[in-house]
């Protein structure tokens, strides 16, 4: 029973700063040479650091600087700001309208007092496999904004994870995620499997199916927390597109997600149950998006 001792440990002393533009904290970062890590919410961050899995020697602030937090339509797209918190995301209408599925992610998502702090940004750049708002983006094909010292690029959210807890950040700041408006005839869907409404997932899965005249025209599958990244089950979406949405169909296509996992034995759950009950969660999840579709939700 020494796991609370751990987590009460005293931070190590780090230097905190607080810039008011992003020049300034990419200027920031450049000079403590990858000593600095940045900070959102910190609801990941300080963990880590309570439990000595990093110790920064300076923290970065987005705090202050103004204009990271947002959500707009902007012609086709949308645009979140990076510090837009999990709340800000489970309050927007816009969001909870045409997004559905990253409305749904916030349901399950912690506490009120961690949505209240968490960051869209932060739960993007944490990398976790199990982290809820990537798979339904990833699903709507959104990218991330990146700006660092030589100038800024669009990166595919799909092509950002490199393993857990890594990414393609290079001394950058996420500075904003886009997300294509979604086609016509498409239905969204977020489910995941967790212990208790507090914890992280077992198990999550997101879809985006786009229906018409009972057949499938175009799907997206996106697992979390079956593998070191969130992934995408292009086997499975293959075995659907172009047929009809009928139950022998999504079945076979849910039995092909496991050539695309890797789950572990962790504290949470055992990997031959993740890999069971994850077929059972995609079929669950493409049939409630397929009806969304069928609704036009
Ligand atoms: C009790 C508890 C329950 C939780 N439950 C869930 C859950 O159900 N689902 C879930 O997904 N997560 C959960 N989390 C994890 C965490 O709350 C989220 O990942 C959160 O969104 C992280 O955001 P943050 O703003 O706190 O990030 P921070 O902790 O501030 O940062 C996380 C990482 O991202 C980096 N970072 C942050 N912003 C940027 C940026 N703009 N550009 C570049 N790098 C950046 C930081 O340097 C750091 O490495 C939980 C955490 C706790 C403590």
């Amino acid at each position: 029973m020494n796991a609370p001792e751990v987590i009460t440990r005293r931070l190590k002393p780090f230097t905190y700063c607080a810039p008011t533009s992003m020049d300034e904290a990419l200027s920031v970062l450049g000079n403590w040479n990858g000593k600095a890590v940045l900070l959102a919410g910190g609801t990941d961050l300080v963990s880590m650091m309570k439990l000595r899995k990093i110790a920064p020697e300076a923290l970065v602030s987005l705090k202050k600087i103004e204009g990271l937090d947002y959500i707009r339509k902007d012609g086709a797209v949308l645009r979140i700001g990076p510090m837009t918190t999990i709340a800000s995301i489970q309050e927007s209408n816009v969001i909870r309208e045409e997004f559905f599925s990253l409305h749904e992610t916030t349901k399950g998502f912690a506490t009120p007092q961690i949505r209240n702090m968490a960051t869209i940004g932060g739960n993007i750049c944490r990398s976790s496999p199990c982290a809820n708002t990537p798979p339904p983006l990833m699903t709507m094909g959104a990218e991330v904004k990146l700006i660092g010292p030589d100038g800024e690029r669009l990166v595919k959210l799909e092509d950002f994870f490199t393993g857990a807890g890594e990414n393609a950040l290079d001394q950058e700041v996420l500075a904003e995620i886009v997300v294509p408006l979604p086609m016509d005839r498409c239905g969204t869907a977020f489910m995941e499997l967790t212990r208790n409404s507090s914890d992280v997932s077992k198990v999550t899965c997101a879809v985006s199916v786009v229906v018409r005249e009972g057949k499938c025209d175009d799907i997206k599958i996106v697992l979390g927390s079956v593998a070191d990244r969130i992934v995408r089950a292009g086997e499975a979406e293959s075995a659907m597109i172009g047929q009809k949405m009928e139950d022998q169909v999504i079945e076979q296509s849910a039995g092909k997600v496991v050539q695309h996992i890797a789950p572990i034995t962790d504290a949470r759950s055992e990997a031959e149950y993740r890999m069971e009950v994850s077929k059972v969660l995609v079929r669950r999840t493409i049939r409630t998006a397929a009806k969304r579709a069928a609704d036009n939700l």
